[in-house]
């Protein structure tokens, strides 16, 4: 393979860019070819991340059936979580023991673990009940997590809203719910202003009539915004130099690293990266 190629594979998301954005060697490792078929499917995502994952596709279940008219139940979407974290922590339980430093399988108390993560589920499912499907209940169903790959200037970008809806007063609203505790490393400006230029390429031309919002399930939350031209002018100038850097650099030492010890502790490439090691203080094991 052509080096100057080995990113041209990464279509641009609002996910891409912020891993770039985040440490460039990340990007690196996460988009290197060569490994995408290799180590993904040994990987194990932390409690956090599953727990995130299985009340997404939870609150998608509920979604999908209002959708197709039928009434959304909190018990349901509480029994799928619980049936799914309970299998994972099941399967997982050497990993989940050894990630929270629990030295010893034996120590793990596995079943108060679970308990645990099906209690935080439930209250993040019951907040969205309760607190945010109020703010739809008027709404005209677009459609919801559906993956979409347009062009800008002819590269490729892809967005996955959580939910697209018309509201009562004609405006379109792009809903992402947002399960995790803030991360000062990400930027949810960028994932907000991929999902402006989504609706405004694909639905509605007035920007005026654009609504974007993250709907934060832990607090019940919203963060609104109604995109400018001038977002749209960012988020498609990023798209651009985004897709000319990952196009034109394919070797590693293009992509720098930038340690610092929150970020690097959490990384799945830190058994591979001796800067995130030096900053974190340890020499892991390899995964
Ligand atoms: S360990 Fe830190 S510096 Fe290394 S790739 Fe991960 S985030 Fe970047």
């Amino acid at each position: 393979m052509n080096d100057s190629e080995q990113f041209a594979h990464v279509n641009w998301s609002a996910s891409a860019a912020r891993v770039f954005e985040e440490c460039p060697r990340r990007f690196f490792y996460r988009y290197q070819q060569t490994e995408s078929t290799g180590d993904y499917s040994e990987y194990t995502p932390s409690p956090g991340a599953y727990l995130g994952t299985v009340v997404h596709k939870s609150l998608a279940g509920q979604v999908a059936r209002w959708a197709r008219s039928e009434n959304i139940h909190l018990q349901t979407a509480t029994d799928y979580a619980k049936d799914e974290l309970e299998r994972y922590t099941e399967a997982n339980a050497e990993t989940i023991a050894d990630r929270i430093n629990d030295t010893d399988i034996e120590t793990f108390d596995s079943d108060s673990f679970t308990r645990s993560l099906v209690r935080t589920a439930r209250n993040h499912i019951r907040r969205f009940f309760r607190v945010i499907w109020p703010h739809f209940e008027d709404h005209r169903y677009i459609a919801h997590e559906t993956r979409q790959t347009f062009n800008i200037a002819e590269e490729p970008v892809t967005v996955q809203p959580d939910l697209c809806t018309r509201s009562p007063k004609g405006d379109f609203v792009v809903t992402d719910w947002k399960t995790g505790a803030y991360d000062r490393f990400s930027n949810p400006t960028i994932q907000m202003q991929a999902y402006a230029l989504y609706a405004h390429e694909a639905y509605e031309p007035e920007l005026s009539r654009i609504r974007v919002q993250l709907a934060h399930t832990g607090s019940g939350e919203f963060d609104r915004m109604v995109p400018t031209t001038e977002d749209i002018r960012r988020v498609q100038e990023r798209i651009t130099n985004n897709r000319a850097f990952w196009t034109s650099q394919g070797d590693i030492e293009f992509y720098e690293t930038d340690p610092a010890v929150q970020k690097c502790s959490h990384c799945s490439y830190l058994h591979r990266c001796t800067d995130g090691q030096t900053v974190v203080g340890e020499d892991p094991e390899p995964k």
